[in-house]
């Protein structure tokens, strides 16, 4: 399993223990260049605002994984509210 693959499973695994349920992970970098090598996926809540992104290679500052559906609970889980 290529890193990608990895984050992408690590994110769908968190997102659901905040109670996200998230609609397929897309790649986003391919829009500008199909073979850069840099890539790059993002993906929403189906029953909120929230998203995930993920990155294989962040900046200095950022992070592999990140966004609303790792940091907080979905408001429409009944196991939070
Ligand atoms: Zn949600």
């Amino acid at each position: 399993m290529d890193l990608y693959e990895r984050l992408k499973r690590e994110a769908r695994f968190m997102a659901r223990f905040r109670g996200h349920r998230l609609f397929p992970i897309r790649r986003t970098d391919t829009f500008i260049n199909k073979n850069s090598g840099h890539a790059r996926g993002a993906a929403k809540c189906r029953n909120c605002p929230a998203w995930v992104q993920i990155d294989i290679q962040p900046e200095a500052n950022g992070v592999d994984i990140g966004g609303p559906a790792i940091s907080t609970h979905c408001p429409t889980d009944s196991k939070w509210c």
